[in-house]
């Protein structure tokens, strides 16, 4: 086979299998053992060169039936996406040309069109005009730049001497509900995760204003020093957005960087239905949100926004002599950023926003907020009780059966996948025993999907209930 005709097969799989995919089972059905006496068998020590097509078809084949099908319009998971065919386009355009963001002399035309597109969403999140912004991994990524960030902030001296020159130990906040990367990040920079402090939330699963000002107030006495707030905007568990204008206004007060992990619900700010949700949020001093969740592109896609330029530059300042010299009126990725050799990862991001257009993105996310609702709705006339009345579309429910110990949260989770759909039990503050959470991810769910999925697990409690 041609290097050419491997391109185009490729191209033929990727297209075969679309970018939000329901003609396959979602959940395989396979064990690890499997995959590797079938890696064996096949691939052996590589000792042998396979064909091209021999390669192709064998990887398209595991990828087709080893893989839990995110992109199905009936997966309701965990915030991954079906992908935009224009972001498609761009990650296999990247992968080819292979541009080197390091240096803005390495890839001119790359970094300009990161730096174009990320203004663009600094605007709508309505940050300040000299906001600073990357691409990251994801998530995880940006939320460990915001400490680091925050910390060569708060704590110049640590930039040199460490955090044990300091005379007071750094502590920060997040709600109970925040993402668990937080707790990595504590260890990663060397903070430790007891400087971790996780707030109680309220029944809305925000964050208690009150008693995070109590802990604020509580350690500075211990003669600790708080230096960071985190808010999320969209917790991976029910998509609770804690009360930014009361966070803002508390860490103006306090002299505290706030940081908003607005991952997920960073996308409502391109609707101006959903922008409320998350008003206050150009107040913050850093922003984490990935495209790679409501905005349907590819993994990994995060994004890093800053409106403290001199911070992130004492965080990351880097020179060397086998680095290109740096251009005027330009920044390099690398001496501004946690990464070193950077993949152009905004291309996906670019290329999506320019295909569906900002009207076009509304229209997808208000769709998914739409079948949202729908999803709500269905479950109620199907006597669930649906918890939150947030307008972003988590939706997590339980039921009698479920509250009342006669039937579990994971069980009928587990049949319900079994029907092709996909839902995860999840346990949550306030509530005896798990819930049923389930997440509008695809641009391609459709009312008969929510109607289908209220009416299986309908059915799923009479089957593993019987009412005897
Ligand atoms: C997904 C998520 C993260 C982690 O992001 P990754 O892209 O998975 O690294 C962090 N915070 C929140 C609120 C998330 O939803």
């Amino acid at each position: 086979m041609s290097d050419d005709a491997l391109l185009q097969g490729a191209l033929d799989a990727a297209r075969d299998f679309g970018c939000a995919e329901r003609r396959h089972r979602i959940a395989p059905e396979v064990d690890p053992a499997t995959i590797r006496a079938h890696l064996r068998e096949v691939y052996g020590d590589f000792a042998q060169p396979l064909s091209g097509q021999t390669v192709l078809a064998d990887v398209v084949r595991m990828l087709r039936e080893w893989n839990l099908h995110i992109t199905h319009p009936r997966y309701f998971g965990l915030f991954n996406p079906s992908v935009v065919p224009a972001s498609v386009a761009g990650d296999l355009l990247v992968a080819a040309f292979n541009p080197q963001l390091a240096a803005w002399s390495h890839a001119p035309a790359a970094n300009e069109i990161e730096r174009y597109t990320l203004a663009f969403f600094a605007r709508r999140l309505g940050l300040p005009e000299h906001t600073v912004a990357h691409f990251t991994s994801g998530g995880a990524e940006a939320n460990h730049t915001a400490f680091v960030v925050a910390l060569a902030d708060g704590f110049p001296e640590h930039v040199e001497q460490g955090l044990a020159a300091l005379p007071r130990r750094p502590v920060v906040y997040a709600s109970g509900e925040s993402h668990h990367s937080l707790d990595k990040i504590a260890r990663a920079t060397g903070l430790g995760r007891s400087a971790l402090r996780l707030v109680a939330v309220d029944t809305a699963m925000r964050i208690d204003v009150a008693a995070l000002r109590a802990a604020i107030e509580r350690d500075r006495a211990a003669g600790l020093a708080p230096f960071l707030v985190v808010a999320t905007a969209g917790t991976t568990g029910v998509g609770a957005v804690d009360p930014l204008p009361e966070l803002a206004r508390l860490c103006a007060e306090e002299r505290l960087w706030l940081h908003v992990d607005a991952a997920w619900g960073g996308a409502a700010c391109l609707s101006p239905r959903l922008r409320a949700e998350i008003s206050s949020i150009e107040r913050a001093d850093s922003v984490t949100w990935d495209a790679h969740k409501y905005l349907s592109v590819p993994m990994g896609a995060g994004m890093f926004f800053c409106s403290r330029p001199g911070a992130v530059r004492r965080a990351f300042e880097a020179r060397t002599p086998y680095m290109p010299q740096p251009i005027d009126g330009t920044v390099d990725p690398y001496s501004s950023t946690l990464q070193w050799s950077r993949r152009h990862t905004g291309l996906k991001v670019f290329m999506a926003l320019a295909a569906l257009g900002e009207e076009g993105y509304r229209r997808q996310i208000e769709h998914q907020a739409d079948m949202g609702d729908a999803m709500r709705a269905a479950l109620r006339r199907r006597r669930f009780t649906v918890l939150g009345d947030g307008p972003l579309p988590v939706v997590c429910f339980t039921r009698q059966e479920i509250a009342g110990g006669r039937i579990a949260a994971a069980d009928l989770a587990a049949w319900t996948v079994r029907q092709n759909f996909w839902v995860s039990p999840l346990r949550v503050p306030g509530h005896e025993r798990p819930v049923l959470r389930a997440c509008i991810t695809s641009y391609a769910t459709q009312q008969g999907d929510v109607e289908a999925l209220a009416e299986t697990v309908d059915r799923g409690i009479a089957e593993l209930a019987p009412s005897s």
